[in-house]
């Protein structure tokens, strides 16, 4: 049994190299005041209870026979003290005579290695679901950098990001980039009118249509409180034109089905567009959609408007 032990402790060295800095952070199963410095790592259940509780007796037994064995400055085994205790601190029930152990001679000694080697088994399948949870709390913690917190969908940040990469990568392709800056018209009213749960409502629901009249590759992001900036990568203005048409027919033609009652919501929509994605800069194309939404705004809202200015790099920085 103790080889079978030692043999994955010699495996360990070989993969983690040095015992003395990779031991993992063991779970605490139960707590002993003498070793209460260990109570800082996190709590959890022992991952083998029956291994760590026969281990358990069978060191007691060793430590009761060997009294005079103790010998903690000479012990060959190989790795130090506070290294054993934290790693038998995954047996739970080890915990008690953990100090102990490694300094026993003899069979003690292996015991001890075998203990050890338990408790690292326990300690490398501690590491990996902590390893998991560290993972799942990366993704979270990048949504919530990337996404906005009512609709879920990329926030401002995000949207300016995936805008910067599609110009970048285009020119490789040689394709167009366009843009639309949508605004939901007359939203403060709906707000006024039926309060903000009602606005929020409506703005989830606008989302989820302009999302639904997207290609897979287009991506949407919330760009203010009631506007969405679009993205859509190689598609030229004519065709932007149209898909901003789609999404305008999509807000406008069906009523949006509220807590308040069937409300009537329109939106207006800027399109800009370049054919050369290697001389705009995602600000000058974002300014270029703002100007044609204005546009449309000022011509009467619930409309489309197109600013040729951003295929043409030069006008369009004067
Ligand atoms: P226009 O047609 O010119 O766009 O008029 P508007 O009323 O839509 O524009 P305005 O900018 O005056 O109003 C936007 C409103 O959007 C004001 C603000 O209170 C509201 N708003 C911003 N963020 C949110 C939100 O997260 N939820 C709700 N319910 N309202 C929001
Ligand atoms: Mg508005
Ligand atoms: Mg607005």
């Amino acid at each position: 049994m103790a080889s079978d032990y030692i043999g994955r402790i010699n495996n360990r060295q070989e993969i983690k190299g040095s015992p003395e800095t990779n031991l993992p952070a063991a779970p605490i199963v139960h707590g002993d005041p003498a070793l209460s410095r260990l109570q800082r790592t996190e709590s959890g259940q022992p991952v083998r209870p029956s291994d760590a509780s026969r281990m358990s007796s069978e060191l007691h037994h060793e430590m009761q026979t060997h009294q005079a064995d103790l010998t903690p400055t000479q012990s060959r085994f190989p790795f130090t003290r506070p290294q054993v205790t934290r790693a038998l601190a995954v047996g739970g029930m080890l915990l008690t005579c953990a100090t102990g152990a490694f300094a026993l001679g003899g069979a003690g000694f292996f015991l001890a290695m075998a203990a050890e080697a338990l408790a690292f088994a326990g300690g490398l399948l501690s590491a990996n679901s902590r390893l998991k949870e560290l993972e799942e709390e990366n993704q979270r913690l990048r949504e919530k950098a990337t996404q906005d917190p009512l609709i879920g969908i990329n926030n401002r940040g995000a949207i300016d990001e995936i805008l910067r990469e599609h110009l970048l990568r285009a020119p490789f392709r040689q394709t167009s980039v366009s843009v639309i800056m949508a605004d939901v018209d007359h939203f403060k009213k709906i707000n006024d009118t039926y309060g903000h749960q009602v606005g929020d409502e409506v703005l989830i629901e606008v989302a989820e249509r302009v999302y639904e009249s997207l290609r897979g590759e287009d991506e949407v992001g919330r760009y203010g409180g009631e506007e969405f900036l679009m993205v859509l990568p190689g598609i030229g203005g004519t065709q932007a034109v149209l898909i901003a048409h789609r999404i305008r027919l999509a807000i406008a033609e069906e009523p949006f089905y509220t807590e308040a009652g069937d409300l009537d919501v329109t939106m207006s929509l800027g399109v800009s567009s370049t054919d050369f994605p290697e001389l705009v800069g995602p600000e000058l194309l974002v300014k270029a959609a703002d100007q044609a939404l204005y546009q449309a705004k000022n011509d009467g809202r619930n409309r489309v408007c197109m600013n040729l200015v951003a295929q043409l790099p030069e006008a369009a920085a004067n």
